[in-house]
């Protein structure tokens, strides 16, 4: 519990609370006290919590203040940069007026996010290897960057994402100089770790959590300040980015960008440019070769019969090979190295080895796999359990760690994503949502399509949308599973709808967003990548569309490792990976529809197996208790008594005490999940 001083939860969260009085239009949630109280406990008696609090639970102020309250130091993780600066800018200064204090709350990013001062100062001396539109861009990040307190990229609204100049500017650990930076006290690198070492919270992101605890697995300095305690919010998200920082990558981009730092930073120190500078370019050149020989197309594919292609392509592999050594001797023979010079050396052992590891062992418990990106091709070692891993690297050495997410527990149950993550003593809890699900919405499963796998499914899913969409007057997403099916349902009925049409791909994520938003009756076709952190509220947004349930493909090579590994074991990778995993996608695709309590809508659902199979119930028993329906008709029916009655009046507090409204005919209410633990 707070301590005495502090505003206990009820008199903080609840009616006519601390943040009510500082906030009037907000609403009283009692998962948020639920969820308060809980994660206190947890601090205070250093126990990990796995806790599955439901959409609308107002789960970041929840978990913010007893941490903020709290006396430990606590490190908080999200799953995006993006979810980060809304958390510093939205959440903490909303907790901080209600408090009544300053709290200080640092946000912390990978340094690539961050200015280098010295290589901005280094480009004005050299004007001349910049293009034009670049020569631009640069003189105003200059100026920003002399006035910036905090030298961030995301401060800067003219520079595109991933734009070739900032590669040049930014702080990237690979050509830093470090403690010899003859501006290493003014660097934005050192201030935002001063600044972190005296906040009440450090905020970060699941990437900067997995690369701080790799370097000290290492045994080099981390990047983070000391902790006793992580609260980790989407945390739904941890296997997959341990993964991705327990296995061993290496991309085109990454090798291109060492030729290219490597050809600058010799021109600037002027080092041999008649012998050096034609090293660099060799190793460009045939890196380019060896990507192009790994012949990846776009999306991802295993990394199988590598022997195969080491014997076929000997001739890329060992060019690259020995121009990266060819270099490597050159810049070795160099007298009185500065630092610059130790980096390249390092970055050069280190892209060898990469690659040879990537391409040559065959280590038991590892996938190899490839994915091509546009432009890029990434090839990666990663584990196929990070169990092992993090209930060693995390959960044993850390005592408290606190795991939330919407989607945590499948029936109820965290032990699918305990299992997968390795968790083995925590406390669990589920704070159900405070929506009116029955009300407000309802999942509409229609029963006479045929099963996705039969043939003339395409055609019939494609004309129940069509009539869905009718009811629902357009204001809807069109989630697909996968892009080829994306795009055969918008080509299919792009002539026949009334409604504008938008399609995943045509423009950036954020714009179609918000084009949705702001275009009347507009309808979104897209796949999984919309299927988490949208939050569209309102009515423009009313009815979402699966074509199917969200299996994984088992075609993405660390799936398929993932089920041949649990195959060996003799266990059934069906009912304990790809069901619990699907229910897990399907519940976030849920979680986009209903986002506050004015909010009504409908799910359609258009795969049969949900009824027709037995793992149907488990999906049943898994998503928030609409009510459901297999007839048309009452989802016609539904938005018609919207449209007389646009939008749920201001919703009075939800009282737990009472029963949901009673189903009506030919409709059911399920089950919500049960607390448990
Ligand atoms: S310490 Fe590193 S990142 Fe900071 S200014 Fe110097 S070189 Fe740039």
């Amino acid at each position: 519990m707070p301590p005495t001083a502090a505003p206990s939860f009820h008199r903080f969260f609840g009616r006519g609370g601390l943040l009510q009085q500082a906030h009037p239009g907000y609403e009283f949630r009692p998962g948020q006290v639920e969820m308060a109280e809980a994660v206190a406990q947890a601090l205070e008696e250093r126990r990990h919590l796995l806790i599955e609090a439901g959409t609308g639970t107002g789960k970041t102020l929840a978990y913010l203040l007893p941490v903020l309250l709290g006396q430990r130091r606590v490190l908080l993780s999200t799953g995006t940069r993006n979810l980060q600066e809304q958390l510093v800018a939205k959440d903490v200064p909303l907790l901080a007026r209600a408090l009544g204090r300053e709290l200080r709350v640092v946000s912390m990013k990978g340094r690539g996010n961050y200015a280098c001062k010295v290589k901005i100062e280094q480009m004005e001396a050299q004007p001349t290897l910049l293009e034009r539109e670049e020569l631009d861009h640069y003189r105003r990040i200059r100026a920003w960057a002399a006035g910036s307190v905090a030298g961030d990229q995301a401060e800067l609204d003219f520079l595109p994402d991933n734009h070739p100049l900032w590669q040049r500017l930014n702080a990237r650990r690979e050509t830093c100089t470090g403690g010899k930076c003859p501006r290493f006290d003014q660097c934005f690198l050192t201030l935002l770790h001063q600044r972190a070492s005296e906040a009440d919270l450090v905020v970060v992101n699941h990437h900067l959590f997995f690369a701080d605890l790799m370097l000290k697995r290492q045994e080099l300095p981390g990047v983070l300040p000391p902790y006793d305690a992580v609260v980790f919010d989407e945390a739904h998200e941890l296997e997959s980015t341990a993964g991705q920082y327990f296995g061993v990558g290496v991309s085109s981009h990454q090798v291109e960008d060492l030729a290219r730092d490597a050809a600058a930073t010799l021109r600037q120190l002027d080092c041999n440019p008649a012998e050096l500078q034609p090293r660099c370019e060799r190793l460009r050149i045939d890196a380019q070769k060896l990507f192009l020989a790994l012949g990846a197309r776009e999306g991802r594919a295993p990394l199988d019969r590598k022997q195969e292609f080491l014997d076929q392509h000997a001739d890329a592999y060992d060019g690259f090979m020995q121009a990266a050594a060819h270099l490597e001797a050159g810049l070795q023979a160099l007298d009185d190295k500065p630092e610059e010079i130790h980096n390249l050396l390092r970055r050069l052992a280190e892209a060898r080895a990469k690659l040879a590891y990537v391409l040559e062992s065959e280590e038991e418990g590892v996938v190899y796999w490839i994915e091509r990106r546009g432009r890029g091709v990434f090839l990666q070692a990663s584990p196929i359990d990070v169990s092992e891993r993090l209930r060693e690297m995390l959960f044993e050495a850390t005592d408290t760690v606190i795991l939330t997410s919407a989607t945590l527990a499948v029936e109820g149950q965290f032990d699918y994503v305990r299992q997968r993550l390795g968790i083995q003593h925590a406390r669990e809890q589920v704070v159900a949502s405070p929506f009116r699900y029955a009300e407000q919405a309802l999942l509409y499963l229609p029963a006479h399509l045929p099963p996705p796998t039969a043939e003339g499914y395409a055609s019939a899913a494609a004309e129940e949308i069509a009539a869905i969409l009718a009811a629902s007057r357009g204001r809807a997403f069109v989630l697909c599973t996968s892009l080829a099916q994306m795009r055969w349902f918008h080509q299919r009925l792009a002539g026949r709808l009334a409604f504008p049409l938008l399609l995943q791909g045509e423009a950036p994520r954020h714009v179609l967003l918000e084009r949705f938003r702001a275009t009347p009756g507009a309808v979104l076709f897209a796949t999984s990548s919309f299927w988490q952190g949208v939050d569209v509220q309102g009515e423009q947004f009313s009815c979402v569309i699966v074509d199917r349930l969200p299996f994984a493909s088992p075609g993405d090579p660390v799936v398929a490792a993932r089920i041949a590994a649990l195959r060996e074991q003799g266990r059934n990778p069906f009912a304990e990976f790809q069901v619990p995993e699907a229910v897990l996608a399907l519940k976030q695709g849920f979680g986009r529809l209903i986002r506050s309590s004015r909010d009504r809508g409908v799910v359609a659902l258009l795969d049969a197996r949900i009824r027709s199979k037995g793992y149907g119930q488990q999906f049943l028993r898994s998503l928030p208790e609409y009510r459901v329906t297999g007839e048309l008709a009452e989802v016609e029916a539904f938005f018609a008594a919207g449209a007389a009655e646009p939008a749920l009046s201001a919703a009075p507090a939800p009282d737990r005490s009472a029963p949901p409204a009673a189903p009506a005919a030919r409709t059911r209410a399920r089950r919500s999940p049960a607390a448990s633990g």
